[in-house]
């Protein structure tokens, strides 16, 4: 059930591909990346300069990889692992067989995302989605009724009216066609008309009420189905009490849609930043990379994080620079050791700001304390088997596969099946959850959690012996019980717009109160595609303009970054 086609390689003949040019803020993030005259430059003297980036995630590692080809020294902490939520663990008895335990589906259209896919030489695959072309089969059962399809016109015809129905919906209540040829062709003035009217319209609704309004939704069983199969990915109805903006956002996008995975696991393009040595970098010597910076580790956890008492060399390496009029930040670890530095970017979920780290309140605005507190957060879990071949291509009598992606009103929601590379055992996601249904594996043990879902798999495929084919031990998590986490990613809840643009606006202003200067939030959930890595990396690309201004540098003339057109494309204030 996917809108339109996402690909630019499938894009009809003629037709400009649709890419990331989120509505709030159409800022061409993929060209800005690729333009020859690059990201710009630091003075001379702020070469060197340390500039602290907590969180070794994606929004991180995309962030001290430019801020060192900038020629500063990126300082990284990290609480937990390298890559954050594109950590791909793997299986205990065959270590090359991986299981994506966050980001895992890459939308092409995420041009910045695949920058740097390209830069570090990933190869992708075609994600194997409900119903995709590469899906060799999908069942979809919805109380208690079961579909097998191989294509889409081997569901019954109701699901048709169902796609339908949302198509209309979509260009009835949201301009939704305008708008996408609009990202098409990057006519930001005609984005911004037609999604400032929208964004106004829809700010206090859900998704729910968004489609519940809709005449084209009037029967329940579509509100139901839709819910179970919906665009994409399907089974979006966990979403249906987020604000309908989140969901408009991603489906104007396309990135429910023609999404790749990466070979090997979503963890190789963290750990390819990591290791990378740029050949076009400033100051630093060829061969520099991110790990060589740190002797081959970030430093640990941040405990707490404050402003000095006096303005120190850490701040004052530039003259006239806005760094050089405050003191430096300065940041201790958990084991006590304190480090100044003239700026820092902040990766981790913002919640942690007020509850695992120690943050002195005076380095935001209360209101920006209330959007940090308001955030809301999804939660999501996911369960893995390895298995010991693709078994699922075996046919029944009828002639069908034996086992397929399915989506289903049950417990585990969706199961996706990862065939192997060649001579590699394969892997079965055998449950894909969020929010409440999330919530019901929260307090089982894994091998619970995975007795539970083969239960109820059996009920959808009578006399399959999945068991039988299980080898090694499964992999799960949770990720609203991990500290450094507290959640998947965000999904904002109606009314948040106001949260979500203080929030994603913070790192242009570089007039705020003495106090509040020199940071610079990032990560997916600064972003406004929140649950996605090209918010990580868009908002990374952010507070390296932040940080390069704030030292005294600037983007070059011909190749203008986000901070220079935020005026123009910037997202509107509704109280204005
Ligand atoms: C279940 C799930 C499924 C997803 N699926 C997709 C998908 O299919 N496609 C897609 O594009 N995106 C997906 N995403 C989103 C994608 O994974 C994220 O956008 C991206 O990984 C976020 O990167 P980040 O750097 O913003 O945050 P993080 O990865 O959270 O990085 C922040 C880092 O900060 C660290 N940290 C926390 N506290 C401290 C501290 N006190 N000191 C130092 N470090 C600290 C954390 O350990 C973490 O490593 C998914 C995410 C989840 C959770």
């Amino acid at each position: 059930m996917t809108h339109t086609p996402a690909n630019p390689e499938h894009a009809a003949p003629g037709e400009q591909p649709v890419t990331m040019l989120v509505p709030d803020f159409p800022f061409s993030y993929d060209h800005f990346l690729h333009h020859p005259a690059g990201l710009g430059h630091v003075p001379e003297e702020a070469h060197g300069t340390e500039v602290a980036v907590i969180g070794a995630g994606l929004a991180g590692l995309v962030a001290a990889y430019e801020l060192m080809r900038l020629g500063l020294r990126p300082v990284l902490y990290e609480a937990g692992s390298l890559g954050g939520r594109m950590k791909s663990a793997t299986f205990s008895t065959a270590p090359n067989v991986v299981a994506d335990l966050g980001g895992m589906r890459f939308p092409v259209s995420c041009r910045g995302f695949y920058h740097y896919v390209d830069r570090l030489g990933l190869k992708t695959l075609p994600f194997p989605n409900p119903l995709a072309d590469h899906t060799s089969s999908t069942v979809i059962e919805l109380k208690g009724e079961r579909f097998y399809a191989e294509r889409l016109d081997d569901l019954p015809e109701l699901f048709a009216h169902v796609a339908r129905a949302w198509d209309e919906t979509l260009d009835r209540q949201a301009q939704f066609t305008d708008l996408q040829n609009a990202i098409r062709r990057r006519d930001t003035a005609e984005i911004k008309r037609i999604w400032n009217r929208v964004l106004r319209r829809y700010d206090d609704q859900t998704f729910y009420g968004f489609i519940s309004e809709s005449p084209s939704f009037a029967d329940y069983s579509y509100r139901e189905i839709f819910g179970q199969v919906g665009f994409g990915t399907g089974g979006w109805d966990t979403d249906y009490i987020c604000t309908i903006l989140e969901i408009l956002r991603v489906v104007v996008t396309n990135m429910d849609s023609d999404q790749r995975r990466i070979v090997g696991g979503a963890q190789r393009v963290t750990d390819g930043l990591w290791n990378h040595a740029p050949d076009d970098l400033t100051h630093w010597p060829a061969g520099t990379s991110l790990r060589s910076l740190h002797g081959g580790s970030p430093l640990g956890a941040v405990a707490r994080l404050e402003r000095a008492a006096e303005i120190s060399d850490a701040s004052r390496r530039v003259p006239g620079s806005y760094a050089a009029e405050v003191p430096p930040l300065r940041i201790t670890d958990r084991h006590g050791t304190a480090r100044e530095f003239a700026a820092a970017v902040i990766t981790c979920q913002s919640w942690l700001l007020s509850t695992t780290i120690d943050t002195c309140e005076s380095l935001f605005n209360q209101s920006m304390w209330t959007a940090i507190e308001k955030s809301h957060y999804m939660q999501s879990s996911k369960t893995f088997v390895m298995v010991d071949r693709p078994f699922w291509k075996d046919r029944d009598e009828h002639g069908r596969e034996v086992f397929s992606m399915t989506l289903t009103d049950r417990l585990t929601r969706g199961t996706y099946l990862l065939e192997g590379e060649e001579g590699e055992p394969s892997v079965i996601l055998l449950s894909y959850t969020w929010n409440d249904d999330a919530l019901k594996w929260l307090t089982l043990s894994v091998k619970d959690r995975v007795e539970l879902m083969i239960a109820n798999l059996e009920k959808i495929y009578p006399g399959l012996d999945l068991r039988s084919h299980i080898i090694g031990e499964p992999i799960t998590v949770s990720w609203e019980s991990d500290p450094n986490f507290m959640g998947a990613f965000k999904g904002a809840l109606p009314g948040h717009y106001r949260y979500h643009q203080r929030l994603f606006n913070h790192f242009a202003n570089h007039e705020r109160e003495p106090n509040e200067r020199g940071i610079y939030l990032a990560g997916d959930d600064i972003s406004f595609n929140a649950g996605w890595a090209e918010g990580a990396v868009t908002t990374a690309l952010n507070a390296v303009w932040g940080v390069q201004h704030y030292l005294g540098g600037a983007s070059h003339p011909d190749n203008p970054g986000p901070g220079d057109v935020f005026d123009e494309l910037g997202p509107i204030d509704l109280d204005a």
